[in-house]
This record gives structure tokens, sequence and C-alpha cells, in this order.
């Protein structure tokens, strides 16, 4: 027996992407949306065919937390008298009647979640409709469905409370869940209902101690085969209660969660089938089949082979659909990977291997076990060079302390107390993408692009200066994305055309694929750095993704650990600080948009990552000399948990997200006692709003009662690559403007 968690539901071509932005843009009708979801579930079915269900219930508009949210008709009060897709649509997207629900992501994944809000004074009105059409649609194609829920206990953790009592508002979340359930019930005697949890990968939550058991009895007292999964992480403290409940199974996460092993000696003891998540769903590298087979063998010895299902690890929501796009990629690292079909083909071989092997899977073994061989000895992955210099002393740390290096940045620098700057990136024209793609395509010659590049860093810098600010930034035109410009041009990544995943509702990415060691063969900043230094007498920021932040945002290769490749990005990062200092740029950021994204799920093991991750930073930015300034930026506003290692990461200065948290965040870093400089965003970007000259005046103010003029920097709170020029000259006009008359009452 075997199954997945969940499927891409973002369509091959990423037609459901297509479908719901024409439907937005008033282009296709609702029907003509339903259409193509329904032709989208019916051939993703046929892709799983062979696997013991087709997943009824993964497939989504926009997000299946949502989808559960709406099922239950958990919708906010802003938009009670809005219904069907344009009520669903609203919580996603927004709608004149109101802001769109929060995003945020989806445990350590690169997806997002809409978020529900519940409220006690909700009154819920279910609507099983569409999971029951959805089901009725699989059965008339002839498939055994399994359904997909998000499970209550998850669903009520990640929601926010707006108002009541958490133990009232989830008895009446839990009334509604269930009038969902008996709905779904009556469409099987014996409804196999996959519930994902995966909020018990953190450990059991006091609240929810006593509810477990007695919610799954009651759910499994439905008549339904309750099957209780959890991914990314072990689950051991829940598993220990749903083993003593009613349910039918559990789904274990073997990759990322290994100590769900050791609950297998009392899971064998239950009479539980066991789902057996041992092929990865969120990376892409094929499965090793001998070791997953001794993996299976090794759960066998405690569970009989009839009550094991062989499953995915997680929904491969996070894997790209297949790999038949792939035309460019260079064909042996290409047969290393395994998308969403392959690994259904890898599931159907294990199980085949497993139970009563043939001689067509035992071929398919070999050929896996020969491409597994290649992989590992290929020169490909390997380069000698790199190792000896990992092998050598690293600097890890800078020369002097940060009072020292203060002391001469000031003097070397001279630039004024509350000193104003950007983030990095300015206005993202169609003329610069359009002149980005055609070089890409080669419909543009070198010189046609590099003319079109400078003359964007010219105009850039030339309003820059003409409206004051003291650090220029050169603007970021020749990036398309701050982790795809720098790993297109290191050794070890390779690029996809078509590998997307889904971000949230229809927004993909193409994470970059990092399948060997990495290294940087030559400077990849400073001819654009440089010509915008040219430029002017101001200072220049040189503009770097962080090492921590290029990992977290791709695919990762597996036959090593994260924290080693992670140190090979900071060296090859550490070079490139060396040749910008030798070019004369004397302040210099390092972007760690995603320092965040990669903290564990666990508690546990939290100091780990904190550990290398915050090496790799001061690796990447050791080799800076006193005197040369070293900034960071991070796009959040949520510190409180990571101040001290914001703090050790001893970044001169640090820009961070606080326009729309008020000071509440600036005052953590004032309790810890922070010397470091700090650039609290005045104004949010993520809105076109022009921030009023008064308004960025008060906010400014605010700022200086909890720090000194000193330490501050003033800049806003994110890149303005997303704003309109005509958004971003005013407010950055204001921002100065504003910076001024504050300074100048300050005397
Ligand atoms: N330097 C980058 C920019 O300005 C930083 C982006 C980010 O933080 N996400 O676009
Ligand atoms: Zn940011």
């Amino acid at each position: 027996m075997s199954q997945i968690v969940g499927f891409p539901r973002i369509g091959e071509n990423r037609e459901l992407k297509r479908a719901l932005e024409s439907f937005w843009a008033g282009k296709i009708s609702q029907n003509e949306l339903e259409k193509v979801a329904k032709d989208l579930r019916a051939k993703h079915w046929a892709q799983q065919k062979e696997l013991d269900y087709v997943c009824v219930n993964d497939f989504s508009f926009y997000d299946n937390v949502l989808d559960l949210a709406y099922a239950l008709g958990a919708k906010p009060a802003r938009f009670q008298h809005l219904s069907g897709l344009e009520g669903y649509f609203a919580m996603a997207r927004g709608h004149k009647d109101g802001l769109a629900c929060e995003m945020t992501k989806w445990f350590n994944t690169n997806y997002h979640f809409v978020v529900p809000e519940l409220s006690s004074n909700d009154i819920y009105k279910v609507d099983a409709s569409a999971i029951i059409n959805q089901y009725k649609e699989a059965k008339a194609l002839g498939y055994k469905p399994k359904i997909s829920l998000i499970g209550i206990f998850t669903f009520v953790a990640l929601s926010k409370i707006t108002q009541g009592e958490f133990a009232e508002v989830f008895n009446a979340i839990k009334a509604a869940y269930f009038t969902l359930l008996d709905e779904l019930a009556r469409l099987d005697s014996s409804l196999l209902i996959e519930f994902s949890e995966p909020i018990f990968t953190r450990g059991v939550d006091e609240r929810f101690y006593d509810l477990i058991k007695p919610t799954y009895d009651a759910i499994a007292d439905k008549g339904i085969k309750a099957v209780v999964s959890t991914f990314f992480e072990h689950s051991n403290e829940a598993s220990e209660i749903l083993l003593e409940s009613k349910i039918y199974g559990l789904g274990l996460d073997f990759i990322y969660g290994e100590k769900n092993k050791q609950i297998l000696a009392r899971l064998a003891k239950s009479d539980k089938v066991l789902l057996a998540g041992v092929i990865d769903g969120r990376n892409i590298w094929i499965a090793d089949l001998e070791s997953k087979l001794a993996l299976l063998e090794e759960i066998a010895t405690h569970i009989p082979k009839e009550r094991i299902v062989i499953s995915s690890s997680c929904s491969l929501l996070h894997t790209p659909y297949s790999k038949s796009a792939e035309s460019k990629m260079d064909s042996e690292i290409l047969s290393w990977l395994s998308f969403g079909l392959d690994k259904i083909e890898e599931l159907l071989t294990l199980d085949t291997l497993f139970r009563a092997p043939n001689d067509s899977a035992r071929s398919k073994l070999e050929s896996n076990q020969a491409l597994i061989a290649t992989r590992k000895s290929s020169s490909k992955i390997h380069d000698s060079a790199l190792k000896a210099r990992l092998d050598s002393s690293i600097k890890t740390s800078r020369d002097e302390d940060f009072a020292t290096r203060i002391k001469a940045q000031r003097s070397a620098l001279a630039y004024p107390n509350l000193a104003t700057t950007t983030i990095g990136s300015f206005p993202q024209t169609q003329e610069i993408r359009a002149l980005r793609l055609g070089y890409k395509k080669g419909a543009i010659s070198k010189e046609q692009y590099d003319e079109g590049i400078k003359a964007y860093i010219k105009d850039c810098i030339a309003f820059q200066e003409e409206i004051g600010l003291d650090v220029l930034v050169h603007g970021e035109p020749e990036r398309n994305d701050m982790v795809e410009y720098f790993g297109e041009q290191m050794k070890g990544f390779v690029f996809s055309q078509n590998a997307w995943v889904q971000s949230y509702g229809s927004r993909c990415v193409k994470p970059p694929i990092i399948y060997g060691d990495v290294s940087r063969p030559k400077a990849m900043t400073i001819e654009w750095i440089t010509y915008a230094q040219s430029l002017t007498k101001k200072l220049v920021k040189g503009m770097l993704t962080g090492p921590v932040t290029i990992l977290n945002w791709s695919f990762v290769r597996d036959d090593v650990p994260r924290a080693l490749v992670c140190k090979q990005i900071a060296l090859g990062i550490a070079d490139e600080i060396d040749d910008l200092q030798k070019a004369g740029i004397k302040i210099i950021q390092v972007d760690e948009a995603a320092f965040k994204e990669g903290y564990p799920l666990r508690a546990e093991n939290i100091a780990e990552y904190e550990r290398w991750a915050l090496e790799c930073f001061k690796i990447a930015t050791a080799n800076a000399e006193s005197s040369t300034q070293i900034h960071t930026h991070m796009c959040y506003s949520e510190f409180n948990d990571i101040i001290r290692t914001i703090q050790a990461l001893d970044a001169d200065v640090i820009s961070i997200e606080t326009a729309r948290s008020g000071n509440k965040l600036l005052k953590v870093f004032k309790e810890v006692g922070y010397k470091h400089e700090i650039g609290p965003g005045v104004y949010d970007i993520h809105s076109p709003r022009v921030p009023s000259v008064s308004e960025l005046e008060a906010q400014i103010r605010a700022l200086l009662e909890v720090l000194p003029k000193e330490q501050l920097w003033i800049n806003p709170d994110c890149g303005l690559k997303t704003r309109k020029w005509e958004e971003v000259k005013p407010s950055l006009e204001n921002l100065v403007k504003a910076t001024k008359n504050v300074l100048g009452s300050l005397q």
C-alpha cells in the first residue's frame, strides 16, 4: 500500500495561476474558473491512480487553511455579508469592504497560509459542499478517494482569536467541525480522512493536552477512518496520546522526524496502521531506494507489513510537478532530481520491492542505485580546492570589537546622526524587466544591456543626490531576485525552467537548486556598485544577499549537512566583500531577509541552527576592515525570541521592519542593551501610500524616545522594488525632509 499526503495543485504549467489571475481580472467567468479546477483535479487524480487512493480536498483555489475556515463559516465580521467565491477571495486578497486576513508561513516551508480569524461572537454556518463535490467527482471517475483535511488542533492553533476565551472559541469551532464531519461521514460507511496536524511537531500545547483523545475518539465514533498525520519533525508527545485513542492510524515523517522511530514499539502494540513518510515531500532529490527499503524493513521489525502504508513525508505541494519541461538543465544533474510525478513512481516501486519484488521493480532499483552512485562520486559535486579551504583555518569574526570599529567608521565615513538611506532596490520598471529578459533571451546585446542598466543606476544616483539622502544605493536593476542573482553566478547552483512551487495563492516561486559544492568563481556585484560609486562623492552601499538567506530560499542538496552548504556560500560572500573593499566601497549591506525562516520547529534544535547560521553570517562578513561598515537587513518585526542572536551577528547597522508595529520592537532592542546602530523602518513600503512629512517626523521622534540619535538610521522598512516611482519619489523626499526637521529641532 502506498499514498501521498497531497498533490501540487497549481498545475503542470501553472494553469491554476493563470485561471485565477484571469478570473480576478474579470477576463474569465466563475464557470470557466471552475472548469479549469475540475480538469486539473481529474488530471492530478489520474497521476495518482496506481496509489492506493487519490487525495481529495488537497485542491484549493487559494489555500487549504482558508478552505477549512470557509467551509466552517469562520468568516471575519467584515466579510459576513459576502458569500461564494467573492467572500472566499475577500478573505484571501481583501475587498472594498475590508482588509484581507493576514498571511503567514506554513511551518518551516516557504508556503504561506491565510490566518483564520475566530471570535466568540461568530455564528458558524457549515458548508461541506466543496469537499463533497470533489469527493463525488473522484468517485465518478472510478477512484478510491481519501479526504485530506486540516486537523482541528492545527487549525485552531494557527488561527487568530480576535475575541473571547480560547475554550469558548475552541468549543464553537469544534461543534462546527463536527457538523462538517457528520456531513462528510454520510459519503461513505468507512470514509478515510487524513487529518493534517503538523502543530503536534511543536510538542503538545497545554491547552490541547486533555482535548486530543476525546476529540479524536469522537471523530472515530462517527464511523470515520481517521488517520492523524504530522510532518516536518517528530511528534512523539502527541503520538503517545493518539495511540490511546480510537483513530485508525498515524502518519509520521521519517525524513525530518527521525525520532518518530521512538514511538514504533508502542505503535506496534496497538492495532493502528502507520503511514510511513519515507519519500521526501519537500525536497527534490531522487530517493536512495535501497536505504529507503532498509528503513522500511527496520519499521517492519516492529509493525507487520500489512499495517504499513508507504507515504510521502508531507504533501507534494512543496515540490514541483514534473521534470518533463526541463530541456536545458545538465542531463546528469537532472537525472538526480525527483519532482512530484517521480516521487509517486518512487513510492510505487518501493511498495513493490517491500512486499512482492518483481523483475521490473528490481531493474528500477538497479538503475536507481546506479544514479545514486554516480551522484556520490561525480566531479560536478565535489570541489577539492574548496574542501582544502574549508579544512584550513577560516576567519570567523572581525578583528576588532564594535566599539572600536564604530569609532573608525564614524571618522572615516563622516555620516551624520539619523543618517538617511534605503534598503537597496528601487522600482523595477517595465523597461528594466524587459531589458533583463531581452538580454537573457539573447535579443539584446551585452552592450545594450549594460547601457540600459547604467542609465537606470545613473538616474537612481541622481535622484538620491537631489533629495539629499546620506547613503546611496545603486538600485539593484540587474537583479530579478535577491537569491537567484547570486545563485546564477556561483558554482554549485542550477536553475530549472519550470520547477515552480506555490508560495501563496497564485504566487509561485522557482527556487534555485544547490546540487554541489558552492564557490564564487569571480566577482558578482563589483561592476555595478563601482559604477554607481563613480557617479557620486556620497557613499554608495554595496548590496549582497547573506548566506543563510540564499540557503533558506533554495532547494538544498541532501548529501551533506545544510550547515556545510551555508558555510560554502558564506565563503563566496566573504570573497565578494574583499573585492568590494578593494574597489573602494566603504559600506556593505548583507541582507538576511530569510534568517528567521530557517528556525527549527522544535525548541531543542534551535540552539544548533543559531550556532551555524550565526557562524556563517560572521564568516561572510569577517573580512570587512574595521572602518568598513557592515549593514544587514531583516524583513520582520518579531525579534523577541531571536534578539540575542541578532546581536551576536555583530553587524554594525541593522535595518528592520518596524513601520507597522510601532515602537514595541525597538524597545526589545533597548531592553537587551543592543549597542549597534539600527535603522527601524519609518514607513511601510508594502502599501502604495505616501507618508507625509509630519507623520514621518512623528515616527522619528517616537524612535528617539527609545534610542539616542547617535544610534539611529532613518530608512523605509524594506526594498522599494515593488513600488512605483510616483510613490517612491515623494515618500523619500518626505523622509529626508522629516529627518532634517527633527535634526534641526534637536540642536
Ligand atoms: N536589498 C533588498 C531589496 O532592497 C532586500 C530585499 C528584502 O529584504 N526582501 O530589495
Ligand atoms: Zn526586507
